[in-house]
């Protein structure tokens, strides 16, 4: 068969799947470069500059905001995929899509915008970030959405229930959810923007965090993989142990740590296709996960995983934010789910209500969602 390039178990754009809306092949770029570049062009991405990760967006100029840590992931999935010959422009269209179902104020957000649409089918950012390149952008003429090639869309749905991906499944048979159904992998490529993801966040997280001052270096001390390369850092740069040179210390010890996770998936995958031998994309599918870290590497990055959740993500200060946000979301939902006329035509039109004013919702900015929840109940939160 033929790859035009990277290696055989690699996704070849000229082989693709497919789009739901058949269109002609343009005529300098593959498909997945055409995928990438209508991401980088859509709303949705655009939005992303004003979405939480962990911070919110004023609480300071320097934390990632998705549409960073998307970029940060693009970049790692890049190197990686080069490493391994897989296709990088879909690996970046891909890791830059992957959050775009990213609801305002990041888990808080989604958690609560869930609970709302509890009767009405949930609320779940994996399959919001499908709905967004499917349906909810609006830029051509002859369809909606951004019609996006196969390969593509199953790397942006990364994970499903099984009940939502029988819902997706009967609208699109054997399309992006049947791996759910069937327990098969995804493309490689897919797997490895999956693993790409919490690698970078678990890194840009470290910085952040310390940054913000509701972690320390010394409490990261207590976790190996970080300490590890804490103390090669400074065998080797003994002036780093300077208070003035923290950040410094802080930068190499995350710069090594990253380096080795990326060193240890490269050369794990590029094993586990030695043994696995798939000779195409579809016997990549129906072979067990391919991309991921060894053993070893898995249980130094589980403590750093727990240790992010427990210290960072659940410290008061930024569950103080979370109950705020929480209540933003909660409020707007009531209001809009009474009040459909507050909302844009567009979405004021819709026959399904609740599915309308969820995805109105989940568009938003941090801000844009205080200001409109200052401009209907009348309290104010953001600055
Ligand atoms: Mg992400």
């Amino acid at each position: 068969m033929s790859a035009a390039y990277g290696a055989s178990y690699a996704c070849d754009p000229a082989q693709s799947r497919g789009r739901r809306h058949t269109e002609v092949a343009a005529p300098t770029r593959s498909d997945f470069q055409r995928d990438r570049d209508r991401i980088v062009h859509s709303t949705a991405f655009r939005r992303l500059v004003y979405k939480t990760q962990v911070f919110l967006n004023h609480e300071g100029d320097l934390f990632r905001t998705r549409l960073t840590h998307s970029l940060e992931v693009a970049q790692l999935a890049r190197s990686i995929a080069r490493a391994l010959g897989l296709n990088e422009d879909l690996v970046e269209a891909i890791a830059l899509a992957h959050d775009l179902g990213h609801t305002p104020f990041g888990h808080a957000g989604q958690d609560t915008l869930n609970e709302c649409m509890a009767a009405y089918g949930g609320f779940e950012h994996n399959l919001q970030s499908l709905r967004v390149v499917d349906h909810l952008e609006e830029r051509y003429p002859a369809f909606e959405g951004l019609n996006l090639t196969f390969e593509t869309r199953e790397g942006v749905l990364k994970h499903c229930s099984h009940k939502n991906a029988a819902l997706i499944e009967a609208q699109e048979p054997g399309g992006v959810a049947r791996r759910f159904l069937d327990r098969t992998q995804p493309s490689l490529e897919a797997q490895l923007c999956n693993l790409a993801d919490s690698i970078a966040y678990n890194a840009h997280d470290i910085d952040d965090g310390v940054r913000s001052g509701l972690i320390t270096m010394s409490q990261l001390q207590s976790i190996e993989l970080f300490e590890r390369y804490r103390l090669e850092a400074l065998a080797e740069h003994p002036d780093l142990v300077q208070a003035a040179r923290a950040r410094r210390l802080l930068y190499e010890t995350i710069r090594r740590m990253l380096s080795e996770q990326v060193y240890d998936v490269i050369a794990t995958t590029r094993q586990g296709i030695q043994m696995a031998k798939p000779q195409n994309v579809e016997e990549v599918r129906l072979a067990g996960p391919l991309v991921g870290f060894s053993a070893e590497m898995n249980a130094l990055s589980t403590p750093l995983q727990q240790f992010l959740f427990s210290q960072l993500y659940r410290h008061p200060k930024v569950m103080e934010t979370t109950v705020q946000a929480q209540n933003v979301v909660r409020d707007l939902y009531v209001a809009y789910a009474s009040r459909p006329a507050e909302m844009p035509t567009d979405f004021a039109m819709r026959e399904d209500t609740q599915r309308a004013v969820a995805d109105y919702i989940a568009g938003m900015t941090d801000r844009f969602a205080a200001r409109e929840h200052e401009r209907l109940t009348g309290q104010k939160w953001l600055p």
